[in-house]
């Protein structure tokens, strides 16, 4: 027969605490059962990628669900040891992912919505330092305008070579795309091929603090031609380790 990671974990790990309890002398029987019907009721395993860098370790989240299936609560965060890239380990970070959505509260110590958490659109108008709450269609709408307009007004059809012939080249030296680490290799290639059928040529599909790094090598190789104000905002976000 053969036996997953999963199954060795849950069997060692049940084996080894039931033998500690009955030689305390302890009648397991009831534990068993009642342990049984309360911990694993209603609870769903979610395999999932952890979202902070491009490792992309594999993480399982155990949520609480009600008798229709819908989420109650998030009940933990762990390392898939199913996974080949992680087989069930996860760095502090990734271990962490579960404060994302849910934190303890530190007077009362009950479970809680993470208040930091960001549930919607924010936007900051240019030279604002107030971040403003907007709807998915008008961020959307928003984004796509710029894109249009920096794309159209920048936009450059044709090359000279040194030997003084043209050729087509379609593209915009004013937009850069940064990806990020949740996004799987399928996604990867659609953002690719829309990024190219735009004529945008410096991409990153790795984290953001990574990515910025990425894109500052672009400008620097004169690949990626940011209006001043972006270029400045690179050069502070970009960590001098990185290059
Ligand atoms: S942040 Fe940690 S857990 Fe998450 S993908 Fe990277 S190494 Fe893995």
């Amino acid at each position: 027969m053969k036996v997953t990671r999963r199954q060795f974990l849950k069997v060692t790990g049940a084996t080894a605490a039931s033998f500690a309890l009955v030689d305390l002398g302890f009648d397991l029987q009831a534990t068993a059962s009642a342990a049984k019907e309360l911990r694993i009721k209603n609870v769903t395993p979610t395999p999932t990628v952890c979202p902070y860098c491009a490792s992309g370790c594999g993480l399982v989240i155990y949520a609480e669900r009600d008798a229709n299936g819908n989420f109650v609560k998030l009940l933990s965060v762990h390392g898939d040891p199913d996974n080949p890239i992680n087989q069930g380990g996860a760095c502090s970070k990734g271990a962490a992912m579960f404060n994302l959505r849910e934190i303890y509260d530190e007077r009362t110590g009950e479970q809680m919505i993470n208040p930091k958490r960001v549930q919607k659109p924010l936007y900051r108008a240019p030279g604002s330092d107030k971040w403003e709450e907007k709807d998915w269609d008008w961020m959307l709408d928003r984004i796509a305008e710029k894109i249009k307009e920096t794309r159209d007004s920048n936009f450059i059809h044709k090359e000279k070579l040194e030997d003084g012939s043209e050729i087509i080249v379609n593209r915009t030296e004013r937009i850069a795309s940064i990806g990020g680490s949740g996004l799987d290799n399928e996604e990867c290639y659609i953002l690719s091929k829309m990024m190219r059928a735009l004529g945008v040529r410096p991409m990153s599909f790795s984290k953001y603090c990574t990515g910025v790094a990425q894109l500052y090598e672009q400008v620097k190789a004169n690949r990626f031609k940011p209006q001043q104000r972006y270029l400045t905002t690179l050069a502070k976000v970009r960590k001098p380790s990185q290059g």
